[in-house]
């Protein structure tokens, strides 16, 4: 059944259970077909406007197509090649940008090594050493969740990067434990920047 497939797409959502799938279900059986026209539309016209970052791998809504699949970050000369700091996913970028308190580079993982060790394959290592070691940051700031899951990731990236000598360090916590960028504000981001070690 038709619903049952959308059941299944809504379950790939981060963060979404079988429940809220069914209830996105509902919701839309319920909704006008002009609302649900413009919601089929502006997903395919997101979709075909974002753009992935060659360079940092984020995904960015594309304004200026000159700069050839490079973001805003990226792009601009005025930031610090020298700081490169690793985060999760893009949501922790766009919040700690909002804050405006960091001025290096950025390097979006796409997720978390599980605790088992799985999932190596889902998120960016092979691309993550290939940047460290043709741009040669003199430091990574590893800005993972303060998760065990998180620090499991750090562990993991400080081995791979070992042969190529980079001074890796990590966000102090203003934290407490489990909290995560994503719902940090300024002076926390702030904290952590300037505790790092
Ligand atoms: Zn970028």
């Amino acid at each position: 059944m038709n619903s049952d497939k959308l059941i299944e797409a809504f379950l790939k959502f981060p963060g979404i259970g079988p429940r809220q799938a069914k209830r996105f279900v509902y919701f839309l059986a319920g909704e006008s077909k002009d609302y649900v026209d413009q919601l089929t539309r502006l997903i395919l016209e997101t979709k075909s406007g974002m753009r992935q970052c060659k360079s940092c791998f984020r995904y960015y809504e594309e304004q200026n197509s000159a700069r050839e699949n490079l973001c805003r970050v990226c792009a601009d000369p005025n930031r610090d090649s020298d700081l490169l700091m690793i985060v999760e996913k893009d949501v922790d970028l766009e919040n700690i940008e909002r804050t405006g308190v960091y001025g290096g580079k950025y390097f979006v993982l796409g997720g978390l090594l599980s605790l088992g060790g799985n999932g190596k394959a889902d998120i960016r290592l092979k691309q993550l050493f290939d940047k460290v070691e043709k741009e040669k940051p003199a430091e990574i700031i590893l800005a993972t969740s303060a998760t065990l899951e998180g620090e499991n990731t750090n562990l993991y990236i400080e081995r791979i990067l070992e042969p190529l000598k980079v001074k890796i360090s990590r966000l102090g916590r203003g934290l407490s434990t489990g909290a995560e960028l994503e719902y940090s504000d300024t002076e926390t981001i702030s904290n952590a920047l300037n505790g790092r070690k």
